[in-house]
């Protein structure tokens, strides 16, 4: 069955490191797209730089835009106002949305911009070696905090819905039911407004062996559901009637 979606849905399989929860980000994605539309036809991927980014591009059947480091909502925000049919979705990490594309998230989220955005949330810069990034959990391990990280992360959902989206919700890629119908609901309710979902994915590679006990207790830290769920008027939509 998988194996069918597969063939219709991607050129070529993409390759993460092993246990890596990017492939089953991908296997949610396409099983809602394939219950929900059947086809990508009128979708536009987008991602920007890192492991996440390597979801839809090159790989998907459908048009992919693999942009420069942290602009992935950027060039979605002119994809939309150019033709609001498409149906935009940006997938990259919490490297490239939160910290080096933050300010994009957070006033795309503002602006209620009509597309659907999924988080990777791996917990470091992955790709690039394994420096922390903006969520990082405090007191974690990576190559650039050997004594333990001092920050405090982004409480991504949690943000995105405060700063106005109409939809925002966080799960694992453990949560496979509750993901795959959660995308299916990001990817109608990004037609209106901004809908975005964060996946908790910690890289095994460079986080998961240097905090054996981080998925544990990111899972008794954190809560996943959905955080708002609202209708609220599109910045597309307002912005093509004012011009
Ligand atoms: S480095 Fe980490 S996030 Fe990147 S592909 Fe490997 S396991 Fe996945």
């Amino acid at each position: 069955m998988i194996e069918e979606i597969y063939d219709k849905f991607l050129r070529v399989t993409p390759k993460f490191c092993m246990g890596c929860g990017n492939e089953k980000v991908v296997d949610s994605l396409i099983l809602a797209i394939d219950n929900l539309y059947g086809s990508m036809e009128g979708f536009v991927f987008l991602s920007g730089i890192g492991c996440a980014a390597w979801i839809p591009s090159p790989h998907f059947k459908a048009d992919t835009i693999h942009t420069t480091h942290g602009r992935p909502i950027t060039f979605a925000t002119g994809i939309k106002l150019a033709n609001p049919n498409l149906k935009v979705v940006v997938i990259s990490g919490d490297g490239d949305l939160a910290g080096i594309g933050g300010n994009h998230l957070i006033h795309a989220a503002r602006r209620n911009l009509e597309i659907t955005v999924i988080c990777v949330n791996n917990l470091v810069y992955g790709m690039t070696g394994g420096q922390f990034s903006p969520t990082t959990p405090r007191g974690a391990i990576t190559k650039t905090t050997l004594k333990g990280n001092l920050e405090y992360p982004f409480d991504l959902a949690r943000l995105v819905a405060n700063a106005g989206a109409s939809y925002a919700a966080r799960w694992t890629t453990v949560h496979k039911t509750e993901l795959q119908s959660s995308i299916e609901k990001a990817l109608k309710k990004g037609q209106k407004g901004f809908a975005f979902i964060e996946v908790i994915s910690p890289c095994p590679t460079q986080f998961t062996r240097r905090n054996l006990k981080a998925f544990q207790t990111i899972k008794n830290q954190l809560n996943f559901g959905e955080f708002i769920d609202v209708e609220r008027d599109g910045f597309a939509e307002k912005f093509r009637k004012s011009i």
